[in-house]
């Protein structure tokens, strides 16, 4: 057996959207359950679309897709017209949003994670470029004395100046992977009824200070 949910402006649908967010149809789209478990979405020819939010906080255009109740399904293009919620309201609209909070909150301890170790990369690269030149000068060293060799003094000044650059190139990835995860932050920190920006104490509440949902 399944239960079936359908979500739109219409007065047939099981959440209540706003009658100004026109960008979502009458009968925008199905969620059918099944008893096992599993989660599939529907979209019903809308005339703007169903969207699903992915890890990234970007959302993409969906139209018969297996889901769970954790994802956040958006009808209709970006903006005011729109309307978003998590797919597990659907069985239970009149429910406070303890859940949302819940999993916005491992959301953003990841993000945290995340962003915490690339920033540790960021400050070890700084330290290994900063002694990249001295430990150049120790290779060089080195080699002199295990093969007898000597080094040109001119081949080692630019190996001396090149090293720090050589490693800067080595990670030059990550200060463009932190402006990224910074940029996701601002997608996915956003509270789960009116969708505006939260901050992290609110997070860490589990309250909206705009909207008060909890
Ligand atoms: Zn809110």
């Amino acid at each position: 057996m399944e239960n079936e949910y359908l979500v739109g402006r219409s007065i047939h649908s099981v959440l209540p959207v706003p009658a100004d967010r026109v960008g979502v149809s009458g009968e925008h789209l199905k969620i059918r359950v099944s008893d096992d478990g599993r989660w599939h979405l529907e979209d019903l020819n809308s005339a703007n679309g169903t969207y699903i939010r992915d890890d990234n906080g970007e959302f993409h255009r969906v139209y018969s897709k297996d889901i769970t109740e954790n994802d956040i399904i958006r009808l209709g293009n970006k903006g005011a017209n729109s309307y978003t919620f998590m797919a597990r309201r659907v069985k239970a609209p009149e429910d406070t949003y303890y859940h949302e909070f819940k999993q916005l909150k491992k959301l953003v301890a990841r993000q945290k994670e995340e962003e915490a170790e690339k920033e540790k990369r960021i400050e070890i690269n700084g330290w290994i470029s900063r002694v990249a030149g001295l430990a150049v000068i120790g290779i060089c060293a080195l080699i002199g004395s295990i093969s007898g060799v000597d080094i040109d003094p001119n081949t080692r000044y630019i190996l001396i100046a090149c090293a720090p650059v050589v490693v800067g190139l080595l990670f030059s990835g990550d200060p463009k992977k932190l402006k990224a995860l910074r940029q996701r932050r601002s997608k996915i920190m956003l509270c789960p009824k009116c969708w505006k920006p939260i901050s992290e104490y609110d997070v860490e509440y589990g309250q909206c200070s705009r909207c008060k949902a909890k």
